[in-house]
């Protein structure tokens, strides 16, 4: 029997708001810490990755037994990578028998985009400008994730970004942080529900504090130098969001920020984390990132980089030890405060009390559940709805699209449309390999057309390995032949060509963002064979299609859309589902203009259309992305028309309206993102060209007007200005209304003091 001697109720507190009256949980907490010695506190800090397969027999050596022997003692808070109820179980077990105090571990997982029922990758799903469904689509992963054990995921991944080289960029939200703050929000809402009651939520974990997608030409981990202007209007807001949302708990970063590393950083976590946005939750490192300290140069050993971490706001050490091995001497030496530790241990066992652990650590974790739960056929249904909403119609030249559902000839041709591992792209969680529906298997099931399938060529050689180069040095050529001649018969070629599923996600950054491999030459030979090419884009990032644009009819952007991705892409394809998504991420025409993005700035010397020479350019490119940020067509056609405003002044909190018609003059009812940005045209400090401030998700039948209004206040249009303070200033704006953040219709406010 379970000698449990914490029994308390789970009556949820509302912890993020509770800056100084203390709750029920806050008591808990207290009454735990006063009967904990300084080492079982900081083993609450210690987060280890699954040291043991509980299957076998106990370690008895090496870093596993020692790991085991903490354990026991109760210096282990938290656990990753522990996978299944039976496992979790037996760990769990031995925190709540065998230590003296009995207190339950948090057992963590990098639940990204499910568990083992894959969604599109994040990136993808941002693309859907749908709240609704990215908060549903967390719910899910939450539910099954939550059935095996786990009961906290290291997601969201709010860094904004605007490099497309960074492998990471599929797992946020993109470039915008407006867009980006939206997404945040619902998905922490998405994982964590409204409580832990019925163990069908998990406590999220907002990544990476702060500005790891700014990394040095894109290459991950590398340096982010960069001032408070951009940090607070662009890096901060998502991560604000979340702690608005209620997130209980935060992850820092590898990077460096400014000389200092994000994990020592108490600016970061002290100041602005837990000081101006009042966090309550815990900060967990990143992998190792304390004891990264060292190789970055600033901490000598590990003792130092402990040092560093704790003052500097981090309560929790995932995997580098530093904490277990050295707090306890750094506070007996007076390096580091015995109230820090009192305050992390604290805000890790509330976390606890939260989830319910206190009163039954099992709680997460029985067989009969994971069963019933995993793989769910209502989960399916939801991944599949999540993928047809985050597919982007980039082109459809003479209505090649949809395709016709019967009496064609169809050629199907690449070796991504015969894969079922790339859709489940990276961070792929339980989710088994081959699992995911491919592009063939989704065709096949239209049965009105003949469908031939040639590979054409291979995408990489060899299946990638986290840490190396990915083999693309592909050099068979013998499949080409044979796919043109497929070609030559068809009525219409499907190409499917991009990235596998592990040419993205982390340390995975490439300059070379061209069709990889031979998939380039092999789209030439076809197109020489037969005009009527459907691109499929397969890829985890922008990728460089100037070619397929200036040559290919129709092209769909259609990510690594997860378990169901065939289905999604074969029901868009076919007409079933109208495309509706839009571009979270502007699409570069060539590697050398990156970092880019739509919410830029001027120069001084900004293109007036003239013919001056002395004007902020490339010699031999444009400045202008292939396809900008929020772009995407639909099978129905959207017109904007008859900008106006309720009045073009406002001052104080009053607010006005802008309004726009829009209207389905296309054959097919669709849905239209309506989407408004806003630009301050003269400021203290200088404010981007355009910045989106709201959007709204239309649907429209054929032939149907419906008018849309934004309302713009105060909020809209203040930023983080020099004398570092949110405020509205006084002057003259422009608000665009469009399809894309390119929107031509535009009119002309003041606010007024
Ligand atoms: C990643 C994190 C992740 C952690 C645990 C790190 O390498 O940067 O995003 O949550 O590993 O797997």
């Amino acid at each position: 029997a379970l000698a449990l001697i914490w029994s308390c109720s789970t009556k949820k507190t509302g912890m993020q708001h509770q800056a100084s009256a203390k709750t029920d949980i806050d008591r808990k907490a207290d009454s735990v810490l006063r009967l904990m010695t300084l080492e079982e506190k900081i083993g609450q800090m210690n987060q280890y990755n699954g040291f043991w397969e509980v299957t076998g027999p106990a370690p008895k050596d090496g870093a596993a037994a020692i790991k085991y022997e903490h354990l026991k003692k109760g210096w282990v808070g938290s656990m990753l990578n522990v996978l299944g109820t039976k496992d979790v179980r037996a760990l769990q077990k031995i925190a709540v028998e065998e230590t003296r105090l009995h207190i339950p571990v948090i057992f963590g997982y990098d639940v990204i985009h499910g568990y083992q029922t894959l969604s599109p990758i994040p990136l993808a799903e941002s693309a859907s400008w749908d709240l609704e469904a990215i908060q549903k689509s967390a719910a899910i992963a939450a539910e099954e994730a939550a059935s095996v054990g786990v009961n906290w995921t290291f997601a969201p991944m709010v860094d904004i970004t605007r490099d497309a080289r960074w492998g990471r960029v599929m797992e946020g939200a993109g470039e915008d942080p407006y867009l980006g703050s939206k997404i945040a929000y619902a998905r922490v809402k998405g994982f964590q529900g409204n409580d832990f009651k019925n163990a069908k939520t998990i406590v999220a974990c907002t990544k990476h504090f702060a500005a790891y997608g700014f990394a040095e030409a894109g290459r991950d981990y590398n340096t982010v130098d960069m001032g408070n202007e951009t940090l607070y209007n662009v890096v901060f807001p998502p991560f604000k969001a979340t702690v608005d949302a209620g997130v209980y708990t935060f992850m820092n970063s590898f990077n460096e920020i400014n000389g200092i590393p994000s994990t020592g950083s108490a600016f970061l976590q002290r100041d602005v984390l837990k000081g101006d946005w009042g966090f309550n939750g815990f900060v967990v490192s990143d992998w190792g990132s304390m004891g990264e300290m060292i190789a970055h140069g600033q901490a000598k050993d590990g003792k130092e980089a402990a040092e560093i971490a704790a003052n500097g706001g981090s309560d929790m050490d995932m995997e580098s030890s530093v904490y277990v091995e050295h707090l306890a001497a750094l506070v007996r030496e007076g390096k580091v405060k015995e109230s820090y530790i009192d305050d992390s241990a604290r805000r890790i066992l509330k976390v606890k009390f939260e989830l319910g652990l206190f009163d039954d650590p099992y709680k997460y974790c029985n067989e009969a559940n994971e069963k019933a739960t995993v793989g769910k056929k209502e989960f399916h249904d939801g991944v599949l709805d999540m993928a047809k909403k985050s597919i982007v119609l980039l082109k459809n030249q003479n209505d090649l699209l949809p395709l016709k559902k019967s009496g064609q000839k169809i050629a199907l041709i690449g070796a991504l449309a015969n894969d079922k591992s790339s859709p489940l792209g990276s961070w792929r969680a339980a989710a088994k390999d081959g699992s995911a529906v491919s592009v063939l298997e989704g065709m096949q099931k239209y049965t009105g057309n003949q469908l031939v399938f040639e590979k054409g060529v291979d995408v990489a050689v060899g299946t990638p390995v986290f840490g190396s180069e990915t083999k693309i040095n592909v050099t068979d050529k013998s499949g080409l032949d044979k796919a043109v001649a497929a070609a030559k018969d068809a009525d219409v070629v499907v190409m499917v060509l991009g990235e596998i599923g592990f040419q993205t996600g982390e340390g995975r950054s490439r300059v070379d963002l061209e069709l990889p491999g031979m998939q380039q030459e092999l789209l030439e030979a076809v197109y020489k064979a037969n005009k009527n090419i459907v691109l499929v884009v397969n890829s985890g990032r922008p990728l460089i299609l100037n070619w397929a644009d200036a040559n290919v009819p129709a092209i769909v952007e259609a990510w690594q859309l997860g378990t169901e991705s065939g289905n999604a892409i074969a029901q868009v394809l076919y007409g079933d589902y109208n495309p509706s998504g839009k571009l979270p991420m502007s699409f570069p025409r060539n590697v050398g203009q990156l970092p880019i993005y739509y919410n830029h700035k001027n120069t001084g010397r900004p293109n007036g259309g003239g013919e001056s020479v002395f004007w902020s350019h490339y010699g031999d490119e444009k400045n202008t992305p292939l396809y900008p940020f929020g772009y995407g067509l639909s099978y129905s056609r959207f017109e904007y028309s008859n900008i106006r405003l309720s009045s073009n002044t406002f001052s104080g909190n009053e607010e006005i309206k802008v309004s726009v018609d829009v209207k389905n003059t296309g054959k097919a009812d669709g849905k239209e993102v309506v989407q408004m940005y806003l630009r301050d045209l003269f400021g203290s400090a200088t404010r981007p060209v355009r910045e989106l401030k709201g959007f709204e998700m239309v649907p429209l039948k054929s032939g149907e007007t419906k008018t849309i209004t934004f309302k713009i206040d105060k909020k809209h249009i203040q930023y983080y200005t020099p004398k570092q303070r949110w405020e509205a200033e006084p002057g003259d704006f422009k608000v665009f209304i469009g399809g894309n953040s390119d929107a031509p219709l535009s009119a002309d406010f003041k606010y007024v003091n």
